[in-house]
């Protein structure tokens, strides 16, 4: 028979990597919870109205990679490429402004793009993302910004720069797309295939486009800000000024542009300086998104949001990782003594240890190399001999001393090794 494989750009996380994930998902939530953000999870397929709704018809994620297809109904279902459009669905479904003015979500999840697969990029991916409703003011959004930086801190990554711009409000947008769109006529012949397609669609994406001509011909374009409004530009030195005040460095990049349309002013990314990560080398993206709440059909709702990728932090993190509890390993000759061993096992979890046995009958040599695989720090060890005595042996595995217990100490005793030994 073949074997069956997993789907390409689709990961699996091994218990190996698992205790980096857990870093960066508990520094997360950790984080986030003291912004004020309160975690909100919504389903992994949604209408895929919702997403050419959002995230803008011709955008690369709705043109060509999503993962679209039609329920036993013949319903157009897709797997969320995003979070941003699945929460604001949520939040106005089920009335969340109405309940606070100004809510503050998190999430964490897995999201789909139909994209190359690369080192850093992948088909099936993870992010924690947060989104901020209500507020206009550009205090939200260095506060946005601080927060992600303040994540990337707890995790003690460093070498990365932040990237600001401002896209402006939707007239500004549009006054700028058609100078972008002038300034482009001449040159389209020297556009890649994908910019002569969004030369006309959304000019704004050959600014991002990663093709060297296409590169070289972004720098001579016009800049966005000659196009932002006095009110916009106000926003954006509103921005710098409480960033500067908070102590973050950052860089106001005009080339910045991202992959989908909602975003109005403020836009930011943060990017590792480091070769680690390629070519995929932004962490986090984010910006504000004063009109979709209303394009979904929701009241006026200024917002701002941003989403990390998980497989990137975890990248750079290299072999940091959450520290594993310290572990006992019960081995028990005989079977009396191996009745005992289950019941020690269950009181030393019961009382917060991390316990571990060996289930089948082996020998002592077999069982301790178990013990030391599994990275032991405590072992105890008894047989029916010792048993019937009314005693156990504790071995300390790392500095290999070794005492007798009574049984009706062991457990008290192996907890006061433990918190000894951290
Ligand atoms: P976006 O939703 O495109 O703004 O992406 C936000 C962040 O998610 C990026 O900065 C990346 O860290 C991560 N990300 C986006 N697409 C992928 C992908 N295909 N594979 C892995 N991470 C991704």
């Amino acid at each position: 028979m073949d074997p069956i494989h997993a789907i390409r750009g689709m990961n699996d996380l091994l218990p190996g990597q698992s205790a980096r994930w857990q870093l960066v998902e508990e520094t997360a939530r950790s984080v986030l919870e003291r912004y004020g953000y309160r975690e909100i999870r919504t389903p992994v397929v949604e209408d895929t109205r919702l997403y050419q709704r959002s995230i803008g018809e011709t955008t690369d994620i709705v043109e060509k990679e999503m993962y679209t297809f039609p329920d036993r109904k013949g319903k157009l279902l897709t797997l969320r490429p995003e979070g941003t459009a699945g929460v604001v669905r949520a939040v106005l479904e089920h009335k969340l402004l109405n309940e606070d003015r100004a809510p503050k979500v998190y999430y964490l999840g897995s999201m789909f793009r139909y994209e190359r697969p690369q080192k850093g990029r992948y088909r099936q991916f993870y992010q924690i993302g947060a989104e901020a409703f209500g507020v206009s003011d550009a205090l939200l959004d260095a506060e946005m910004i601080a927060m992600a930086w303040r994540f990337l801190a707890e995790l003690g990554l460093s070498g990365l720069e932040v990237r600001l711009n401002s896209l402006g409000e939707a007239a500004s947008r549009t006054a700028y797309r058609e100078k972008l769109v002038e300034a482009l006529r001449p040159h389209t012949a020297a556009l890649c295939a994908d910019c002569q397609r969004r030369y006309e669609q959304n000019p704004l994406r050959v600014l991002d486009c990663k093709v060297e001509g296409c590169k070289a011909l972004a720098a001579t374009l016009p800049n966005i800000a000659e196009s932002l409004t006095e009110a916009d530009r106000k926003h954006l030195a509103d921005v710098e000024e409480t960033l500067h005040d908070l102590g973050i460095t950052y860089r106001v990049d005009p080339q910045l542009v991202r992959g989908l349309d909602y975003y109005t002013r403020t836009i930011f990314e943060v990017s590792a300086a480091s070769s680690e990560l390629g070519t995929q080398n932004t962490v986090v993206g984010g910006g504000r998104y004063d009109n979709l709440v209303e394009q979904l059909g929701g009241p006026p709702t200024p917002a701002v949001g941003f989403a990390f990728g998980v497989e990137r932090l975890v990248l750079l993190l290299g072999e940091k990782a959450k520290p594993q509890q310290p572990r006992v390993f019960v081995a028990a000759l005989g079977h009396p003594a191996r009745r005992w061993a289950i019941r020690t096992v269950e009181a030393l979890r019961a009382a917060g240890a991390s316990a571990e046995m060996e289930y089948e009958a082996k020998s002592l040599k077999a069982q301790l190399r178990r013990a030391d695989k599994i990275g032991a720090r405590i072992t105890l060890v008894c047989g029916d001999g010792e048993l019937s005595r009314g005693f156990a042996q504790m071995k300390h595995m790392q500095g290999g001393g070794q005492r007798d217990l009574p049984l009706a100490d062991v457990v008290a005793a192996t907890l006061t090794a433990l918190n000894a030994s951290v």
